[in-house]
């Protein structure tokens, strides 16, 4: 098979114990439902050949390519705090990589592709549902400025998937600047397999942090790095109210990518304390706790590498402990000054982040739907007449005036003038995210009714999640009572 897909596979390349090889697993009747066409040209893939034949049959499993090296990856990881010393790719298989126009390596991986050496008792497929929300979600997060997994295409596979009840199959191919996680380094971490620990550690320098090669301290350099990309990208999704929902070990990137969406989901009534999946029953990942967690899973991250710190042990934790110290104050930085920027402030002052914080406070109080506030508050920074549609969001619309007797003080202290702030806030502030009753519309239609239209459209929709679109105005309303009480289950 001829394919122009110009393969370089560099974690193929790494020994053995990192994976098995094996080919996914054919399915019954492949039908492309979606192709990401401007991601394929920027990955230097011919988004026609994708579209046809024998590329449905790549996306599918069913042919592997020329220059593909499938193989599914081995990690480990804790899960809902318990570690589990083998979990790997069970429904996942790495086709290879490629090298975008940009010069950045990417993993082309499917989901969904068959059962895999460490699939344990499960099917190694996915159903269409989850498929076209990870799609949905993470084109959306894209869009937003987030950094993440992207979606390349869907196919359906023409079988079904036995879960609660039958339902129809689906393979995603997802793109990734890799897919190592904290839970790779715990997988030869729990073996004492430290020959392995350094060669990961290096293709993750090489691969993601070359900047780091040539460090006094290159580890020492390596576990900052991931710990500032983990702090900034755990603010970037608390400023758009996205709760990952499994953030195990083993579904943190340490590219520093949001990875692995399945119960995922976006805020409509601000609550910090919210959870979505149902497997969450004690609220470890709820919105609130994610900076909590992800310094959790980066501690977890700092002892596999402790080996590598340092020869003597004191002295490797003493390195490590120094390296988690700087998570609190990046994450701060950039969460905080998220926030600012979200009331309309150029910089984070004295005062400012209490400022913002009163805000939520009042939000949740209130119920306020958080997308809606931030969005109409743009319009309010320009002219006060736009209170009323903000106020409304709050049970107490009292709550609101008193805030914005003193976030007015503040404004006009700011060298921009209105109608500059109020762009700089709408450039922030999205009208549109994946809104949860929004999401089960359009699986709802794919899947009871074989109906694409409302996936396609609200795909549109969530790629220009910062400009108005006045014809779809309705994508942005929030559910009827808050959106209380919705549940994933993924
Ligand atoms: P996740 O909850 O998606 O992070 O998955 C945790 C582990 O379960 C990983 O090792 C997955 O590969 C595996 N897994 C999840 N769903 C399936 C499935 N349907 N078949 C095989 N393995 C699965
Ligand atoms: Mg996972
Ligand atoms: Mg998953």
């Amino acid at each position: 098979m001829s394919a122009p897909l110009p393969f370089d596979n560099s974690y193929a390349r790494l020994p053995d114990r990192f994976f098995r090889r094996l080919a996914p697993t054919p399915v019954a009747e492949p039908r492309l439902i979606k192709l990401n066409r401007d991601l394929a040209l920027s990955l230097r893939l011919d988004p026609d050949w994708l579209a046809g034949p024998e590329g449905v049959a790549m996306l599918a499993g069913n042919r592997v390519p020329d220059g593909a090296e499938p193989l599914a990856a081995a990690y480990a990881g804790h899960q809902f705090g318990n570690f589990v010393p083998q979990l790997g790719d069970g429904r996942a298989i790495l086709l290879g990589e490629v090298v975008g126009r940009d010069g950045r390596r990417r993993d082309i991986q499917l989901k969904g592709s068959g059962p895999t050496p460490f699939s344990r008792h499960a099917d190694g497929r996915a159903a269409l549902g989850p498929v076209l929300r990870e799609y949905l979600v993470s084109e959306s997060m894209a869009a937003l400025g987030v950094p993440t997994t992207r979606a390349l295409a869907a196919v359906t596979t023409g079988e079904r998937v036995a879960r609660e009840t039958f339902l129809p199959g689906a393979v995603l191919t997802r793109v990734a600047s890799s897919h190592i996680r904290v839970g790779t380094f715990q997988f030869f971490a729990a073996r004492s397999d430290t020959e392995a620990l350094r060669a990961l550690a290096d293709h993750v320098v090489a691969r993601h942090y070359p900047e780091v090669a040539d460090a006094e301290k290159p580890y020492r350099a390596l576990l900052e790095g991931v710990i500032g990309r983990q702090a900034d990208l755990v603010a970037r999704w608390l400023l758009v109210g996205f709760v990952h929902g499994v953030m195990n070990t083993d579904n943190m990137s340490v590219a520093g990518e949001t990875i692995d969406y399945g119960p995922c989901a976006f805020l409509d009534a601000y609550d910090a304390r919210t959870t979505f999946s149902s497997i969450d029953q004690h609220g470890r990942y709820a919105y609130g706790n994610q900076p909590r967690i992800a310094l959790w899973n980066l501690t977890r991250l700092a002892e596999t590498l402790l080996p590598l710190l340092a020869e003597d042990e004191d002295a490797a934790v003493k390195e490590a402990e120094e390296a988690l110290a700087g998570f609190a104050p990046r994450f701060e930085a950039a969460y905080h000054g998220g926030l600012a920027r979200k009331i309309g402030l150029a910089s984070l002052g004295e005062g400012d982040a209490e400022l913002a914080g009163d805000l939520l406070r009042r939000m949740a109080e209130n119920q306020a739907d958080f997308t809606l506030t931030f969005r109409r508050l743009a319009a309010a920074a320009e002219d006060p007449a736009a209170d009323g549609p903000v106020r409304d969001l709050f049970v107490d619309p009292t709550a609101y005036d008193a805030w914005a007797t003193r976030w007015r003080e503040r404004l006009g202290r700011e060298t921009r003038g209105p109608a500059e702030t109020a762009a700089a806030m709408r450039a922030v502030n999205p009208a549109y995210i994946p809104r949860n009753h929004r999401v089960e519309g359009v699986i709802e239609a794919a899947v009871e009714r074989g109906d694409l239209a409302p996936f396609e459209e609200l795909l549109t929709v969530l790629s220009h999640p910062f400009a108005d679109q006045p014809a779809f105005a309705r994508y942005a309303e929030a559910p009827e009572g808050g959106g209380v009480g919705y549940r994933t289950f993924c």
